[in-house]
């Protein structure tokens, strides 16, 4: 990706994967990209397939099969890439982390970006914490600062 310090210089593309959620986030990411929030306005476009992701949108508690699926759609992403975790769920199984299905926190598998704790967060944070990863990226001085993670 060809990001600068003085910008990045192409729309970022967000890929979203449901690892066992009840919807509830789901509903609120999608509500992104409807007429009321229209994050495209702001440069960030949905992804067909994670190859062509920037951005990986978790949303739910992390079960055992997910975990395997995640680790592969993370690998299919090329660098440098973000990963946000969407909800208590993604962030620390929540009210479901005692179940024997709970992989673990999204953070035990791949390196989190923002976490957004909330059931559901509101769009608004979702816009908010993306804000702060991009202009991260860019005080890294983008891809060249970033690990290619
Ligand atoms: S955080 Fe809440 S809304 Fe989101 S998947 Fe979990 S239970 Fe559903």
């Amino acid at each position: 990706m060809d990001r600068h310090r003085d910008g990045l210089t192409k729309a970022l593309s967000i890929f979203r994967y449901n690892a066992g959620s009840c919807n509830g986030c789901d509903a609120e990411c999608l509500a992104l990209w409807g007429p009321r929030y229209d994050l495209e306005r702001l440069g960030f476009r949905r992804a067909p397939s994670p190859r062509q992701a920037d951005i990986l949108f978790v949303t739910g508690v992390v079960t055992t099969r997910a975990a395997k699926n995640l680790r592969h759609l993370y690998e299919q992403m090329a660098s440098p890439k973000g990963v946000v975790a969407v909800g208590v769920c993604a962030v620390s199984g929540g009210l479901f982390r005692r179940s024997s299905s709970f992989a673990g926190p999204l953070d035990a598998l791949l390196p989190v970006d923002v976490y957004l704790p909330g059931c559901p967060p509101r769009p608004e944070a979702l816009i908010e914490g993306l804000t702060r990863m991009v202009l991260r990226w860019e005080d890294e001085g983008g891809s060249e600062g970033r690990e290619g993670s």
